[in-house]
């Protein structure tokens, strides 16, 4: 039915090397990296060789070429990327604390990610698009959470599915608008994506079970709950519960595992696989993601992946 699609923000990441606490004092960072959330996603789902494609907006820029590069070199067609002459390509400085927990200063607001809009290369290619994939950082855009609108409602009405994965940031916080489009989209969606509490607040009810019948009420037909080092598990609306144990990888930088997971996800089924075997090779992106410093650089072509699952241990 046409390409998987993913609508926002194209982002660098320059990521701290060291451990510690903000940004105050003077450390190594390394980087530029090809970021944000959405081209994370779109990049793997390319790389496996899924039909992929882009909309959003870099600026007229090294951030924007580095991006678009590797946009490209991994499948992903790139023809509705803008390239925004006024305003620079976002970016993203991210450093880790010794509980895990991730220190981010956002370049988006003031930057090409915030500011695209509908256009005719958006038309062309939603209208032959077969899938959407909405990452919740997007939606707290409004340009992005516009135009994400728009080509919802288009490619589902000409048969095409969609997927959510909630990303709810606390950094990028939520306003009232945005609650009502992620509860519409929700509403709408054919597969979710969450991890940790997102399942319950996707759903607006307490407890695993109660989540999952609302959410299945509401039409969406599978349900792919991430747990990190702790894998992940499918739950289909007629009752099929399928587990994915973790493999067993040293975690570098766990940024970017849930984009590269869902990525993974959508590409296979899409490619036709069922979702025993997709499961597999997503909890395999997400996990080869975490080994490499760089939210998109362990993102795995269907060798790589076949490789990596081949050489290492599960949970
Ligand atoms: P998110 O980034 O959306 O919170 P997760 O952290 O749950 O998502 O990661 C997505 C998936 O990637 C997990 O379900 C798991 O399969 C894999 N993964 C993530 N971190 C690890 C890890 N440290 N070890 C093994 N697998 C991991």
């Amino acid at each position: 039915l046409g390409p998987t699609v993913c609508v926002g923000e194209i982002l660098v990441e320059i990521v701290a090397t060291t451990i510690g606490d903000g940004f105050r004092t003077a450390q190594p960072l390394v980087g530029p990296y090809p970021s944000g959330a959405p081209a994370i996603f779109i990049d793997q789902c390319g790389r496996l060789g899924g039909r992929a494609a882009m909309i959003g907006a870099v600026g007229d820029d090294d951030f924007g070429q580095l991006n678009l590069d590797r946009l490209r070199a991994d499948g992903v067609d790139v023809s509705a990327v803008a390239v925004d002459r006024q305003f620079p390509t976002g970016s993203a400085f991210v450093r880790y604390r010794a509980s895990g927990a991730r220190d981010f200063v956002y370049n988006i607001a003031t930057s090409a990610a915030s500011r695209f809009g509908w256009s005719d290369a958006v038309e062309a290619l939603v209208r032959r698009a077969g899938h959407i994939h909405v990452m919740g950082t997007a939606l707290s855009m409004p340009s992005a959470a516009a135009v994400i609108a728009r080509a919802v409602e288009i490619i589902k009405a000409r048969g095409g599915t969609l997927s959510v994965d909630p990303n709810l940031r606390k950094e990028l916080q939520l306003d009232v608008g945005v609650e009502r489009q992620f509860a519409e989209l929700v509403a709408k969606a054919d597969l979710l994506l969450p991890s940790g509490d997102e399942l319950e607040r996707a759903a607006g009810v307490e407890g695993e079970a109660a989540a999952l019948e609302k959410l299945f009420a509401l039409g969406v037909a599978e349900i792919v709950l991430k747990r990190g080092a702790n894998g992940a598990t499918c739950f289909s609306r007629d009752g099929s519960r399928l587990d994915a144990a973790a493999f067993v990888v040293t975690e570098v930088d766990p940024t970017g595992a849930g984009d590269c997971f869902g990525g993974a996800y959508v590409a296979c089924r899409r490619l036709g696989m069922g979702a025993e075997q997709a499961l597999t090779y997503a909890a395999a992106a997400g996990a080869r993601n975490v080994t490499v410093r760089g939210p998109m650089e362990g993102a795995g072509t269907r060798a790589e992946l076949d490789a990596f699952i081949a050489a290492t241990p599960r949970r």
